[in-house]
């Protein structure tokens, strides 16, 4: 069920208080707190109190406030820990590396030379093909 607190899911279980957890915000809709294993010294990930697992479940006034918070958020997990730059990165399913099933953004913190890396293997497209899918994607 979307919405509804799911008594096993552990970032249900964090965003109400049960599991303990390094709060860096938290509103009505929202709470946000750093992953305890992180890509960089500061990795912040942003969470909907409610349960949903993937985005495009979300309803659209709480996707609004999880983009707003990821958007206020982000200059202040680079400030604080003298970063330059970030990526956004949400997870959608286990093929795309979804592991926990509670829709979740991170913040992770860039800077020149850290290795992480963020390059994934372009593939080609033939001009023919971009129109076909593009119709198709648009078709409502
Ligand atoms: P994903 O692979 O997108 O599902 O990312 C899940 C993230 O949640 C990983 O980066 C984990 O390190 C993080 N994580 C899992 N359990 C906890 C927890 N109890 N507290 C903080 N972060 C967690
Ligand atoms: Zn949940």
């Amino acid at each position: 069920v979307a919405g509804a607190a799911q008594p096993d899911c552990v970032f249900c279980r964090i965003a109400a208080g049960q599991i303990p957890s390094s709060r860096v915000y938290e509103d009505d809709r929202v709470f946000a707190f750093l992953d305890i294993s992180p890509l960089a010294r500061g990795h912040t990930l942003v969470i909907p109190k409610s349960h949903a697992v993937r985005f495009d479940e979300l309803d659209a006034d709480t996707a609004a406030a999880l983009a707003e918070a990821v958007r206020q958020l982000a200059p202040r997990v680079i400030t604080a820990v003298g970063g330059d730059d970030y990526n956004i990165l949400n997870n959608n399913g286990a093929s795309a590396g979804q592991v926990v099933r509670h829709v979740h953004v991170h913040i992770i913190p860039r800077r020149e030379g850290d290795g992480l890396g963020y390059r994934w293997n372009a593939g080609k497209a033939t001009p023919e093909e971009l129109a076909d899918l593009a119709a198709r994607i648009a078709k409502p």
